[in-house]
């Protein structure tokens, strides 16, 4: 039976969703995206905001593995790891029909429940777990941490506050009002999946060849009567058990989520005359030619190779962090002369330690005609703090052009005095030289 993989499937996912904030080496976790401290933490790796050229690559290899997981398995997600879904399950099949019995039987999905008390119940315990997959959502951007000290102080954490009273709002509204609604009608994800199926994209169908016909093609009214040698019994346990309650018989449509609750369903049904579901979770080529599914195609394939050179590119990147970032831009006063006839020109240096320890930064002008006026000495900088530096520098006048300033381009290499090997970074500059005139 399906269900009880599906359910596996949920559990397996809500223990990793709990536990992965909780995953950290030495402050740094295992995934978060902390606007807070405007930090990327990726395999226990920090990264500032500035080196956000790891972004794309993320978001690249989740869209490449939607595209591929989709054009494999339909709508595998949404049966599957959904939250929408799984949320659904844990209201409506364990909460209201379990636990409370609001529902006869989670196999009919068509029934409303009548106890006005037994419900205002299940929305109270239903608000109270909201209020802990909001506080779960948010530890992906704020630490755990640090989230268990700001809701200490709700006052001075007006915006989290807020925040998870929106996300929890909404789970109430969207799990015990819209219900799988929100699936058919506002999902961008239902809307899209269909262009990437092919022939061979997994899907749940009914073989009308062993159930019989039991739509005309152009009416929407069931024949109540398939023809006599139909294995379809018209029993509708397929149809009671949908949650977004269509009737799969009628071909493959945008509502179903592919919970597969219908294959189980007619699998019980057909047990009985011990033949196997009229309804399975198979390709289209591979119902109308009986044979297999075939996974290893030309698209599935090509993905694979792409998304594996994706996240190679992200670990590749992930292991060239910078540890520590420099930014240089020239004041606004372009350059002065000196009596003694020599250039100097200004810049801002802003030093930025992503390390995880304090150093003692300088640099040194890749150019023999430039020196250092100033800083003299070196900049200590904390652990993930920015320190803003006026840099002077200076070089003999060369006369370059009698009509017009004369910019060159420099490099300048700056690195911690401690480590300089391994923390370094080069920037280019200019350095301008007066006209003569
Ligand atoms: S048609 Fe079947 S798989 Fe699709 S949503 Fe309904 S019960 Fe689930
Ligand atoms: S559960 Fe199977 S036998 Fe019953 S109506 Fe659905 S397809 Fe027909």
């Amino acid at each position: 039976m399906f269900v009880a993989r599906r359910y596996i499937s949920f559990f397996i996912i809500t223990c990793i969703a709990i536990t992965l904030p909780f995953l950290r080496i030495n402050d740094t976790h295992l995934f978060l995206l902390s606007f807070d401290k405007l930090e990327l933490h990726l395999f226990f790796t920090r990264f500032d905001m500035q080196e956000l050229y790891l972004m794309p690559f993320v978001f690249i290899i989740l869209f490449l593995f939607i595209f591929f997981i989709t054009t494999l398995g339909g709508r595998i997600w949404c049966g599957w790891a959904c939250p929408q879904t799984l949320f659904r399950v844990v209201y409506r099949d364990l909460l209201c029909t379990k636990i409370l019995g609001i529902y006869k039987s989670t196999k009919n999905k068509q029934t409303s429940g009548e106890n006005v008390f037994l419900k205002l119940v299940s929305i109270i315990i239903w608000t109270a777990i909201s209020a802990l997959i909001a506080s779960n959502f948010m530890w992906y951007f704020i630490p755990p941490e640090d989230f268990f000290n700001y809701i200490k102080n709700p006052a001075e954490h007006k915006l989290l506050i807020g925040i998870l009273t929106f996300i929890t709002t909404w789970l109430v509204f969207d799990i015990v009002y819209l219900k799988e609604k929100f699936c058919v009608y506002i999902c961008p994800y239902a809307r899209i999946q269909s262009t990437m199926f092919d022939t061979d994209t997994i899907q749940v169908i009914y073989d009308e060849k062993r159930g019989g016909k039991i739509y005309n093609a152009n009416e929407k009214l069931p024949r109540h009567k398939p023809s006599s040698d139909a294995l379809c019994t018209n029993c509708e346990a397929c149809v009671k058990i949908c949650p977004t309650h269509i009737d799969i018989r009628k071909g493959m449509q945008l509502d179903c989520i592919n919970c597969l609750d219908c294959v189980d369903a007619c699998t019980q049904v057909m047990a009985k005359f011990n033949q196997p579901p009229l309804i399975s979770w198979t390709s289209n080529k591979a119902l109308i030619t009986n044979t297999k599914v075939k996974y290893a195609r030309f698209r599935t394939i090509a993905y694979c190779i792409v998304l594996f050179i994706a996240i190679s590119a992200l670990f590749l990147m992930s292991g060239k962090k910078e540890h520590m970032l420099l930014n240089i831009n020239r004041t606004t006063q372009l350059y002065s002369v000196t009596k003694s006839n020599e250039v100097e020109n200004y810049y801002v240096f802003l030093f930025q330690n992503t390390d995880k320890k304090e150093h003692s930064y300088y640099f040194e002008v890749l150019d023999s005609n430039i020196s250092i006026v100033s800083p003299t000495t070196p900049i200590v900088i904390k652990p993930g703090a920015k320190q803003r530096v006026v840099v002077t520098l200076k070089s003999h006048s060369l006369n370059l052009n009698d009509t017009k300033d004369t910019p060159i381009n420099i490099k300048v290499n700056a690195f911690a005095t401690d480590e300089k090997e391994k923390i370094n970074v080069k920037r280019d500059t200019i350095f301008i030289y007066p006209k003569k005139l």
